[in-house]
């Protein structure tokens, strides 16, 4: 069966690395500071923004929960963003998508300071990623090219497909993974036949936000299967890939939950640190 990749345990790992690293920056009186700002009420976004602040805090930067109400006009969260921008001792800011349909996301995620672009979604960039530059990168694809590399997992020359290809998720690990030197093939949506793209993989990440969708028999042996997805069925977090039928086939496998899903709030707390680190011109 296959190795499984305990995203949970490399995560605690690292962010105890973040402690000691934050306690010297302390000690140089840099104290890394975030601000996430989430509007409405939705329980899982409050969830998951609550998660953030708690792990910053746990690391021991300063951090900054705003919650505004759901009503709130697009110009009042652009003012905030640019009273964020300019206050010295905030050195990431993260709005929380999605955002209500009356405000826009691009417009938001574009009003953030890109050295404080903590999320790596501003165009500047992702422009800097697909460049090949040293920028802050999406935390979800970094923290999957870091359990990789952790795992010891070739990238160099392999092939990987990546079933999904948003903004978010898909197109950003793609990327990553094509200047490690990966052949990338993406699918999506609109692919006719899915399997016949899985089956040729080295790697597959899977992140099409479907339950189950990738299964044995779209895998070939000795694949290693990074499921992304987060799904609810009968009240249990299950991924985009079913457990059962590619354990046996896979060399490595990530587990829906304990997998991807710590690394995102550790690759935030990276970047965050990365951002304090830059200001202060600490390599
Ligand atoms: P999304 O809905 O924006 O994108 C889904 C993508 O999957 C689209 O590109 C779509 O074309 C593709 N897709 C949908 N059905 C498909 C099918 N049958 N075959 C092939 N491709 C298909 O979602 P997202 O924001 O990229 O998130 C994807 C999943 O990852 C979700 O389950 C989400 O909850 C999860 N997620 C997890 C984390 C984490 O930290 N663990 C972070 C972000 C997203």
């Amino acid at each position: 069966g296959a190795n499984i990749i305990y995203g949970k345990e490399l995560a605690t790992e690292l962010r105890e690395e973040m402690r000691q690293e934050v306690s010297e920056l302390k000690a140089k009186n840099i104290v890394p500071g975030l601000t996430v700002i989430i509007l409405g009420e939705d329980p899982a976004s409050l969830s998951y923004v609550r998660g953030k602040q708690k792990a910053s805090e746990k690391v021991g930067m300063e951090s900054k929960l705003i919650e505004m109400p759901e009503t709130t006009s697009e110009q009042d969260l652009l003012d905030l963003i640019s009273e964020q921008n300019k206050d010295e001792t905030v050195h990431g800011i993260l709005v929380q998508l999605p955002l209500p349909d009356h405000i826009s996301e691009q417009k938001v995620i574009e009003a953030i300071d890109p050295a404080k672009d903590v999320d790596g979604f501003h165009p500047i960039n992702v422009g800097r990623m697909m460049t090949g530059q040293d920028t802050f990168y999406p935390c979800t694809p970094y923290g999957i090219l870091v359990m990789l590399k952790k795992a010891e997992i070739e990238t160099k020359g392999k092939h990987v497909v990546v079933v999904g290809r948003s903004n978010l998720v898909g197109k950003p690990v793609g990327q990553l993974l094509l200047n490690e030197d990966a052949t990338v093939t993406y699918c999506h949506s609109k692919t006719p036949d899915l399997a016949f793209h899985t089956k040729q993989a080295d790697i597959v990440i899977v992140a099409a936000g479907k339950a189950g969708l990738v299964k044995g028999d779209h895998i070939k042996e000795g694949a290693v299967v990074i499921d992304v997805g987060v799904n609810r069925v009968d009240g249990k977090l299950v991924g985009d890939v079913d457990f059962a039928s590619v354990e046996p086939i896979a060399s490595h496998l990530t587990p829906v939950p304990k997998g991807v899903g710590p690394m995102t709030i550790t690759m935030l707390l990276h970047n965050t640190i990365k951002a304090a680190k830059k200001i202060n011109d600490i390599n």
